[in-house]
């Protein structure tokens, strides 16, 4: 048997009284800016649903705050969530239901059950009470429906200014449940909207554009984040008072928190604002689109949602999880290459001529195979693998040492030499015949294994990335929380085989980490080799 989560089991406890027959989800993002992998999270648990019981799920876009939203979201947004691999049944908009939400207030007003109100959103929020104190009754309260009814269709008719006037669903200023202190769901606001551009200079509010919307759509289950917990009160009542029935059910699960990064949009924009980072989909941001352009797999991040699972009680979860399902999708999937990020001069000097030996494309998988790369009598290795004054315990090269080339001979050390600051520019090695794994002196021992790029190598940008926040979580503002440095360039040689790579790509550096070819051609780094992730 398939295991379930708490929202699986409410819906086949429904499913099996009869309260539901096809189950209707739907994701619902505010047009504001680009999805990040919370949103992941949220997805996997609408489309999942829709798979498992054969039902569907809609993308709708909740665009009822026109001075943030924008079309280049609508469009990111719609991109991601098909990198995911989800396919929503419809494409649909707030926006498409204004003439009906409008008829709906109207209906609100009729029935007693709104009114507007003559006080500002400030006055609104300094008389709504406290968690002990009831709120003050506004002295719009008791207006006639006549009136109200007139009022409003000053407000929609431009009659009023901005913040001038608002509704307000007439509930109860001593409710135990602030969000029922008589909140607002119309507003004035003269702002061009993406999709209804001038028709409209009001506005409905969030908690009751989204309970008719998934009314209107028949969503079966609203499924939504905690902090919406006390509003599903308010939910149900708009619910009900515009005269639907019992579904849609408001469902509440525990948002997703990520260590070393953030994860609201609000947060993310400001980012990309200051220039922090290149953009939305900068690899660095934790947006889907950074995610996908830093090399994350699609797959692994489907199997990180899966893993978290789905709680009711907010919690942060490590980077390093997600990072564990990112390199166990490619050291199972990426090809096995040599590069070398910061290069240094080695000269075999009793190779005569170039030959060719083998390196294995993927050790994790049986029918991988090998590729080719040229053993030149100059070669590039890592500045980091040679020291004229090795730490204890360096086992890479070191004068009088010798380490194997990958997929080729043992070297031994012969010189080396320097510029006039004492670098060093080049090391000169003899290898050792008979070395190469089979020969005759292939077992004598050496401790490194040095990876190593011919001299036809490729010249290969290759970026190094690291946390956007440092690891102290005391609830420092993120902004003094930024690390210094986040991105380092180097200027690498890679085997000629790196040359046929496509954009998009990924490949494990041997020795380095996974790297993905960007699209301007340079290497990305997607994930370390070290797993950190302790269980
Ligand atoms: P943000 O605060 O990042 O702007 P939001 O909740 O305002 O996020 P929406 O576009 O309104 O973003 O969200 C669309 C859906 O994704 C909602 O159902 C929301 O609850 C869900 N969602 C957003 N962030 C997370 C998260 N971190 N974990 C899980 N679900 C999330
Ligand atoms: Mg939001």
């Amino acid at each position: 048997m398939e295991s379930t989560n708490f929202i699986e089991d409410i819906i086949e406890s429904e499913l099996a009284e009869g309260k539901v027959k096809k189950i209707v989800t739907r994701f619902p993002p505010e047009p504001n800016g680009y999805l990040h992998v919370g949103h992941a999270k949220s997805l996997a648990i609408n489309f999942g649903i829709k798979k498992k019981y054969n039902g569907e799920c809609n993308l709708r876009f909740d665009d009822t705050n026109p001075t943030k939203e924008d079309v280049e979201y609508v469009n990111s947004i719609k991109e991601d969530i098909k990198w995911l691999g989800f396919t929503w049944d419809r494409e649909l908009y707030a926006s498409d239901y204004f003439d009906q939400m409008y008829e709906f207030a109207v209906k609100l007003i009729k029935d007693g059950k709104a009114y507007v109100c003559d006080m500002s959103a400030e006055e609104i929020t300094k008389n709504r009470g406290t968690l002990t104190e009831p709120g003050i009754e506004s002295p719009s309260r008791n207006r006639t429906v006549e009136e109200n009814l007139r009022l409003f269709e000053g407000m929609k008719n431009g009659e009023f200014k901005d913040g001038e006037k608002v509704l307000r669903a007439k509930i109860d200023m001593a409710s135990p449940n602030i969000n029922m202190r008589d909140p607002i769901i119309y507003r004035v606001l003269r702002a061009t909207h993406h999709r209804t551009g001038d028709k409209w200079c009001i506005y409905p509010m969030y908690d009751f554009a989204h309970p008719i919307s998934d009314c209107i759509e028949g969503i079966t289950h609203s499924i939504c984040t905690l902090e919406f917990e006390d509003h599903r009160p308010l939910y149900d009542w708009v619910k009900y008072n515009c005269g639907f029935g019992d579904n849609p059910r408001q469902i509440e699960f525990a948002r997703l928190g990520l260590t070393r990064t953030i994860m609201s949009k609000r947060y993310l924009k400001r980012l990309v604002d200051t220039g922090v980072v290149d953009g939305w989909d900068d690899p660095r941001m934790p947006t889907l689109s950074g995610m996908r352009e830093r090399g994350y797999p699609a797959e692994a991040l489907l199997d990180f949602c899966d893993r978290i699972g789905v709680a009711k009680s907010n919690s942060m979860v490590e980077a390093a999880l997600l990072e564990h399902c990112v390199r166990e999708n490619l050291n199972a999937n990426a090809t096995r290459v040599m590069v070398v990020k910061e290069p240094l001069k080695m000269n075999v000097v009793n190779l005569k001529a170039p030959i060719v030996v083998k390196v294995e494309n993927n050790p994790t998988k049986e029918d991988a195979g090998e590729h080719e790369v040229t053993l030149t009598p100059t070669i590039y290795i890592e500045k980091s693998d040679f020291s004229i004054d090795p730490p204890p315990k360096y086992h890479r090269l070191k004068p009088d040492g010798m380490v194997r080339l990958k997929g080729a001979y043992i070297v031994k050390y012969l010189s080396h030499e320097t510029d006039e600051n004492g670098n060093v520019t080049a090391v000169n090695c003899e290898y050792v015949e008979d070395s190469m794994s089979g020969g005759a002196n292939a077992g004598i021992k050496v401790k490194g294994v040095l990876h190593w790029a011919p001299s036809d190598a490729e010249d290969v940008v290759i970026n190094d990335y690291d946390y956007l926040l440092d690891d102290v979580e005391d609830g420092r503002d993120f902004g003094e929380r930024l690390n210094p440095v986040t991105k380092t360039v180097y200027h690498g040689k890679a085997e000629p085989f790196l040359k046929n790579a496509a954009a998009y790509d990924r490949f494990q550096f041997m020795r380095l980490g996974y790297y993905m070819k960007n699209k301007k051609g340079e290497y990305n780094l997607i994930v370390g080799l070290k797993d950190s992730y302790k269980g």
